[in-house]
């Protein structure tokens, strides 16, 4: 009889495994050659940003993906993709796809392909080994909000419940945690109460430190539906694209976001332009919160963030005029070093104006990564599965019932967040390391130390598409995975849309599924046992349900996969009584927005909270960590380049056609006043520094960024040579977004 792991392996050469009938030049680039005309088609949500759009994806007779359009019934895309959707199967045939699990010999000192038993065995032979010599906890994981819900709740299951482990977190911590803890102390639960309906039904939209127009196009292109001629206010140090087609732009001083909410709502108050009878009925803490605003009289504000009085008072005015008012936050506030509370001075702006649960109105978190909201449920990293507390006893027996496994499993203290894991790695307390479709040694803040902390690893493991990434590069071992149109699964969107992900393709070689692969490591580890139930996707779609039930996010009245095709996406909360009710009402897909396909919280005005009320939080502004001086006198923002880019480039770098549409090589936005001071001409190349390191660019010689500032792309490695490594003290979320750097020529 043969092993789970052969069998898993014998399954490979099936049917799915057969050489794709393509040629990359078919992808992306026009016309599909008569040859490979599509005879099927399917559908499956995009696997590269959190906006959730819906392909048609084309079938051979093979039912292997051959092209892609955009599906213009799906209430999310209308028909629309942006350039990555449109590339999005490229990234698979890459050449430097990793087809075999490849292991470091330590005599040459190169990556040498091996077998998955081999793999298997080395995996679990030095991470066992690391426990055995200091302790359960000194094995970590890093992953992503790249992989499907069942994929990532299964990892959090095997890796806490099967596996010992503790410390694990995701780079969802470096984009989504500041909206995540924001929303749970003010809501009682990560609740993003939209739906993108809302931006083209409010009347006054307000956008801080949110680029749309780049990082999230699709959802641009909503707001560009949006009929009632809306006042668009955009808060941003830099005059983004978004900025320029904003009615109001609004160019902050970095980082004084946090005073500018205040002073607009020092002025709500003073002026009496506040929805009393909502704060009353509906929200605890506003008297504190209108004793501390004193403090913040336009004036003061004024001094500190660059805005004039006049200006701060308008703003507010603006605010308090609009029939419904949303505002949208983005990087720009939640990578900040006091995050969380600039996202609950906007969430504070919405409650003091009734601005929530009614159409376009709300304090919207834009997300990230195609499923940084399922990471942030059932990731099973700082949060137990389904929104749960790892600290409430209660939550721990719940979860131990509903998964089959004893409680004893299931541990009661909290996992160290991703900088608190890079610590513990640089004091040795972190000794093995697990890297899962993310790139650390590019994308975390102060890179230089990532690579610095690679000697202290007894053993670094990537699981990954690519063993060209800067992190596989660096790896003991790497893990062949099966990459987006390569598996099944679920994404849950920025608008809480549980939307289905497809299998269109197969892996390369021995590359599996991260959920196929997980599966041989419980097996290999030796926990199989307690993992029997999540046998495929589709059984562990079952027990996200399960896990749901009685939780804000509850989808228990969803019943598969195919349901949620069927629907167009589902939002959250989904229960059985809403199917039972209302479900048939709901079967039809499609754009027209119906009160079941574009569905927003607290309607009621009842939040999460043991109460039912909605918190009012805020702290006084504390100073930048790294101001500018004499030897770094400039600030340096990072951000979205372009929309033909993603992250660290690992998939959208592979297409022709993205990298048309991209910069080819890392620049550096600098004052026309400034350039002039220092010589330095358009298109000239510089050096930036930091007082970590040092990137060589190319000046882009523009207004759009003030006198004293930089901005650069975050999509070429060098620039978190640069970077800043600090906090906000309750999300962890690093702050990108200003750090002191100098620039020069380099003569
Ligand atoms: Fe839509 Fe985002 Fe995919 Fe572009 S990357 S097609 S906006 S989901």
């Amino acid at each position: 009889m043969k092993t789970f792991v052969e069998n898993v392996l014998h399954a490979r050469t099936g049917p799915m495994t057969t050489e794709l009938v393509r040629h990359p030049a078919d992808f992306g680039l026009g016309q599909v050659p008569t040859r490979l005309k599509p005879v099927s088609t399917t559908r499956s949500v995009c696997g590269f940003c959190a906006t959730g759009c819906s392909l048609h994806i084309h079938l051979d007779a093979n039912g292997q993906a051959i092209n892609l359009s955009a599906d213009g019934a799906y209430p999310v895309n209308l028909g629309m993709a942006c350039p990555k959707g449109w590339e999005a199967l490229t990234p698979l045939a890459a050449s430097d796809r990793v087809t075999t699990p490849l292991l470091r010999n330590p005599q040459t000192g190169k990556l040498e392909p091996v077998g998955w038993s081999t793999a298997l065995r080395v995996f679990t032979d030095r991470l066992k080994d690391v426990q055995q010599k200091h302790g359960p906890h000194s094995i970590a994981y890093l992953s992503t909000g790249q992989v499907p819900v069942e994929e990532m709740a299964l990892l959090g299951a095997l890796f806490k419940f099967g596996m010992g482990g503790l410390h694990c977190d995701s780079n969802t911590r470096q984009c989504m945690a500041t909206a995540h803890v924001a929303y749970k102390q003010a809501f009682g639960f990560d609740a993003p109460p939209y739906t993108y309906q809302d931006f083209e039904e409010s009347d006054v939209l307000v956008f801080v430190g949110s680029n749309p127009a780049i990082a999230h196009p699709i959802m641009w292109q909503r707001v560009m539906m949006n009929k009632n001629s809306p006042q668009i206010i955009v808060l941003d140090p830099r005059r983004t694209e978004t900025a320029m087609a904003a009615t109001r732009h609004v160019a902050l001083r970095p980082k004084s976001d946090l005073f500018l909410l205040y002073g607009i709502a020092h002025v709500l108050v003073e002026e009496n332009r506040i929805r009393r009878d909502y704060l009353d009925a509906h929200t605890t803490g506003f008297a504190e919160f209108a004793t501390f605003l004193a403090d913040y009289p336009p004036d003061r504000v004024a001094a500190e963030t660059g805005i004039a009085a006049d200006d701060i008072r308008q703003l507010a005015r603006i605010i308090a005029r609009g029939r419904a008012v949303s505002f949208w936050w983005t990087m720009g506030v939640n990578q900040g070093h006091e995050s969380t509370r600039t996202a609950q001075a906007i969430i504070n702006l919405a409650l003091m104006t009734g601005n929530i649960g009614r159409p376009g109105t709300g304090a919207n978190s834009i997300t990230g990564q195609c499923n940084a909201m399922g990471s942030r449920l059932y990731a099973n990293a700082t949060s137990l599965l389904g929104g749960r507390d790892f600290a409430k006893p209660a939550h721990r027996a719940e979860v131990a019932r509903i998964l089959d496994i004893p409680e004893a499993h299931i541990p009661s203290q909290p996992s160290k967040a991703y900088d608190q894991i890079i610590d513990a790695i640089e004091t040795g307390e972190i000794k093995g390391l697990w890297v899962i479709a993310t790139n650390p040694a590019h994308s975390w803040i102060n890179q230089g130390r990532f690579a610095q902390l690679r000697e202290k690893l007894d053993f670094l493991v990537v699981q990954d598409m690519y063993a060209t990434t800067e992190t596989a590069q660096m790896a003991d071992l790497v893990l062949p995975a099966a990459g987006w149109g390569e598996k099944d699964g679920v994404f849950i969107n920025s608008e809480r849309r549980v939307g289905l992900t497809r299998k269109v393709s197969a892996a390369p070689g021995q590359a599996l599924s991260d959920f196929a692969i997980f599966k041989l490591i419980a097996e290999a580890w030796g926990c199989g046992d307690l993992f029997r139930r999540w046998s495929t996707p589709a059984a562990a779609f079952q027990i996200l349900k399960d896990l749901s039930k009685g939780q804000p996010c509850d989808i228990s009245g969803i019943r598969d996969h195919d349901h949620v095709e069927k629907r167009g996406g589902i939002q959250w909360p989904w229960t059985e009584a809403d199917e039972a009710s209302r479900g048939a009402a709901a079967e039809t897909r499609g754009p027209t927005p119906s009160p079941d396909n574009q569905r927003r919280l607290f309607a009621d005005g009842k939040f999460f909270t043991p109460d039912g009320r909605a918190r009012l939080l805020f702290d006084a502004p504390r100073p930048m960590p790294e101001p500018t001086d004499a030897s770094y006198p400039f600030l340096l923002n990072t951000g979205r380049g372009s929309s033909a880019q993603w992250h660290t480039g690992s998939r959208t770098n592979k297409s022709d056609v993205l990298r048309k549409l991209a910069p080819t090589a890392l620049y550096v936005e600098i004052h026309p006043a400034d350039a002039d001071r220092l010589g330095i001409a358009n298109n000239a190349p510089v050096v930036v520094r930091s007082r970590r390191g040092a990137a060589d660019a190319f000046a882009v010689v523009t207004a759009t960024v003030q006198p004293g500032q930089l901005f650069m792309p975050m999509h070429f490695d060098a620039v978190n040579r640069l970077t800043f490594p600090s906090f906000d003290p309750h999300s962890r979320q690093p702050s990108y977004k200003a750090c002191a750097v100098t620039v020069d020529t380099g003569a």
